[in-house]
């Protein structure tokens, strides 16, 4: 980080500044030049309070060169992080398809889609209990008769659960589920991201609908502040432009987030399309780019879905999904038990 003194700044003003800086642990490199004067700052930055410095009055201006997420980051996390639950081991080299309904409707429903997802080599079962819709007067879920359908679901089937959690005041009721998933909608919930930070539960957290790549990884940083490093990274479409798609799938956001980051990606080609035919192509492209696993919504009758029906596969049409899938990531070397 770099702080630019203004010029003839108050000697005495910068020098208190320095002392405050090293107090912080950072060392201090004073640089006058002719136009310019500068101070380097080396160490452990994330913690700086820009906004601060910059209300300083001998500052002109604050420029970070290094990123401000510290836990999440590959620089000072070289290997990749590999998060073992149910049996599964999420990361690096294995790869997981989270598949099922957007909302848990029924018994019935949720275990047909569960046996069948199983059987065609899905590794996790996905479905919300909670719902977080647009409008109010959709529906919002079977609360907390879909948890315990959901763990009805895993009883039968043995596929460990991922299931929206939307406020720290529900930890509790969610203590048994396997992957708690925070949506995009939540992706700034900062008090659930803290609560989630001080739990040892595995958080699949999805990108907000227009966050920056480094606002989502600082909301990863919020949870591995507190303690907990378990998080999985799922990008699920940005919001752009373009009105024929649902959201717009950042493929760039694989590689970039394996460079920057040592955290698993999992990719959403659901919600990032909001169109079933496009799940296909979209999961093949994850691969290619180099995801971890994805998360795909699936419906024994996609037509009569309370929730996403039309980016939702039939049950055949996951099955014919998952013999590419299975073939692409085979390809690429990944694992896929
Ligand atoms: C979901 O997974 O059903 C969901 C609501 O996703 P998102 O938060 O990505 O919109
Ligand atoms: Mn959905």
């Amino acid at each position: 980080m770099i702080i630019i003194l203004k010029q003839q700044a108050n000697e005495t003003k910068v020098k208190a500044l320095i002392e405050e800086i090293q107090q912080q642990g950072m060392q201090t490199h004073y640089s006058q030049g002719s136009d310019v004067t500068i101070i380097g700052l080396v160490g452990d930055t994330s913690r700086v309070d820009e906004d601060k410095l910059r209300a300083n009055d001998v500052v002109a201006d604050v420029r970070r060169i290094s990123e401000p997420y510290k836990a999440a980051n590959r620089r000072f996390h070289p290997n990749d992080t590999h998060i073992t639950v149910g049996g599964h081991t999420i990361g690096e080299g294995f790869f997981h398809v989270m598949a099922g309904p957007c909302s848990v409707e029924s018994e019935e429903q949720l275990c047909t889609v569960a046996q069948s997802v199983k059987r065609s080599g899905a590794t996790f079962l996905r479905g919300g209990a909670f719902k977080p819709r647009t409008s109010p007067y959709s529906f919002q879920g079977l609360e907390a008769d879909g948890l315990m359908l959901l763990r009805e679901a895993r009883r039968l089937t043995g596929l460990p659960i991922v299931t929206e959690i939307m406020s720290e005041a529900q930890l509790d009721e969610f203590a048994d589920v396997d992957i708690l998933q925070v949506g995009a909608r939540n992706m700034q919930n900062f008090r659930l991201l803290k609560a989630l930070g001080h739990t040892d539960k595995p958080v699949l957290l999805k990108r907000g609908m227009s966050a920056t790549i480094e606002e989502w990884l600082m909301s990863a940083e919020y949870i591995m502040a507190g303690g907990n490093e378990k998080v999985i990274l799922c990008e699920r479409g940005v919001r752009t432009f373009e009105t024929m798609i649902r959201n717009n799938l950042d493929i760039s956001a694989v590689p970039l987030l394996k460079k920057q980051s040592h955290l698993p990606v999992i990719i959403d080609p659901s919600h990032a399309a909001g169109i079933a035919w496009m799940v296909e192509p979209l999961s093949r492209a994850a691969i290619a780019a180099g995801a971890d696993g994805l998360m795909i919504e699936v419906h024994n009758n996609p037509k009569a879905a309370l929730c996403d029906g039309a980016q939702s596969l039939n049950l055949d049409q996951f099955a014919e999904v998952m013999k590419e899938v299975q073939r692409r990531a085979a390809f690429e070397g990944k694992i896929m038990d």
